[in-house]
């Protein structure tokens, strides 16, 4: 598992399930979902990718190529109300949903540069607790309590193990607000 694994089977299990149920795929990883995207130009199903913009690409580039896809990059130092807020644009899919979850947003992650804290992934968990599909990605020993969070979620239960949310310095607010802004008016319309 990993960056790469888009070209793998793992991913295309994302794909396969989005094609086959009519859904929309929300990837939430710090990488950007470069196997599913490729996936998603040609299968056409809807993806909100949620991912590091340091990283990832730029919103705009990917509008060009589709206009099934809505990104939120999100910048270093994001944390639950950055990931809660991309998270809830998935209901405007009006969609079953495929969930791709990299828990590398989580706060523990030694690698990472976020701040997302449990109840993310619990949020994250939620979106499917009425019924969908999740398949893990970048997960460590670090990130367990944010998987046990996410299944938590998706099984309807309360968060097992919530934490201190982590504030967002205001430029982080900002950047992200517009993003998120940009993205509504994109999401409305996909059909
Ligand atoms: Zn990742």
């Amino acid at each position: 598992m990993g960056y790469d694994s888009g070209r793998g089977g793992l991913l295309n299990a994302v794909a396969y399930l989005a094609k086959r149920l009519g859904a929309a795929v929300v990837a939430l990883d710090a990488h950007f979902p470069w196997g599913t995207w490729e996936l998603h130009l040609r299968l056409g199903f809807p993806l909100l990718a949620i991912y590091s913009g340091a990283e990832g690409p730029q919103p705009g580039k990917l509008a060009r190529r589709s206009d099934k896809v809505v990104a939120v990059p999100l910048p270093p130092g994001a944390s639950d109300r950055s990931v809660e807020a991309a998270l809830a644009l998935a209901e405007r899919l009006k969609r079953p949903l495929v969930l791709e979850v990299g828990l590398d947003l989580y706060r523990l992650e030694p690698l990472g540069h976020f701040f997302a804290t449990t109840a993310a992934y619990h949020a994250a968990g939620r979106l499917i607790a009425g019924g969908g599909y999740v398949v893990l990605d970048c997960a460590s020993a670090a990130s367990i309590p944010a998987l046990k969070a996410l299944l938590a979620g998706a099984d309807g239960g309360p968060n097992p193990l919530p934490e201190g949310r982590i504030e967002e310095g205001p430029a982080v607010r900002r950047e992200v607000d517009r993003a998120i802004r940009k993205a509504v008016e994109r999401i409305d319309k996909i059909k």
